[in-house]
């Protein structure tokens, strides 16, 4: 069995085939959470969580939807977002069982210069926006006892500056991590602090490295699906079934079983999202 602990396949990549896929995990015996990156798409990941007992739902704005209006092309993804998204409409739901995380969310800085076509917003307020939004998910994160998924480009040390600054004391899994051996070490004198990675690690050994000084305890596996599909996979859309990938992979990295990746990357998942199995 394995545990994707992040996919999307609440998103439009998935319209035509997303039963089919879903009911292929479950004969696989494949969990996975169904990340929210804004309110509609969080709403949708919840639903799917209570149709199907493999899925689990992640509700969080993301950092590029944190802005007030749209950056990246949302159709892809999820028709009908609404700006400025709302963290009271979050909050409404996080009491439900089925949601097992806050997330994504986090802080990304990488689009600044996209913008500059689509709004008149300055870098510091673009920076500001995206750390209020953070900072008000990691509260609810708190208030819920919900771990955070956090989604960061580049600046995992000012997210730890913030998480410090915000008294954080549950649980938070560094999604997608592609961070350098100094963050990693920051990352994890944390106990609470989790690492999980995605099918980028495949394309070369860049990360291999950071993966042998973490602790297999502290490694959850992901899609990010529709995107990061592994290699050899050829298909340009990823589905929750690749994450044997990356397991693989890990496998290779730390030089034990695909078998033993399997095992403690599920139960780190069951321990990490507080999945009774
Ligand atoms: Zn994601």
């Amino acid at each position: 069995m394995f545990f994707d602990s992040h996919c999307h396949l609440q998103f439009e990549a998935f319209e035509q085939d997303r039963d089919i896929i879903i009911k292929e995990l479950a004969k696989n015996g494949l969990q996975a959470v169904v990340v929210g990156s804004c309110v509609e798409n969080s709403v949708q990941a919840q639903n799917l969580a209570h149709l199907y007992p493999h899925l689990w739902a992640a509700i969080g704005i993301h950092p590029l939807h944190s802005l007030g209006f749209s950056l990246i092309q949302d159709a892809l993804e999820t028709k009908n977002i609404n700006y400025p998204q709302s963290i009271n409409k979050l909050a409404e739901l996080v009491d439900d069982p089925r949601v097992v995380a806050i997330g994504e969310c986090g802080l990304d800085f990488s689009y600044f210069t996209a913008i500059s076509d689509l709004s008149d917003i300055g870098q510091s307020q673009f920076i500001q926006q995206q750390k209020l939004i953070f900072q008000q998910q990691i509260r609810l994160a708190q208030i819920s006892n919900k771990p955070l998924i956090l989604h960061l480009r580049d600046v995992y040390q000012l997210a730890l500056e913030i998480l410090q600054k915000e008294d954080y004391k549950t649980t938070a899994l560094f999604h997608f991590f592609k961070g350098s051996l100094a963050d990693t070490l920051a990352i994890l004198k944390n106990p609470n602090y989790f690492f999980s990675f995605s099918g980028v690690i495949t394309y070369n050994n860049k990360l291999n490295e950071v993966i042998k000084i973490i602790p297999l305890d502290r490694i959850l596996i992901e899609t990010d699906s529709p995107y990061a599909t592994p290699k050899p996979v050829v298909d340009k859309r990823n589905t929750p079934l690749n994450v044997f990938y990356v397991a693989s992979k890990i496998a290779e990295i730390k030089q034990l079983s695909l078998e033993e990746v399997q095992k403690i990357t599920f139960e780190n998942s069951c321990r990490f999202f507080k999945i009774k199995t």
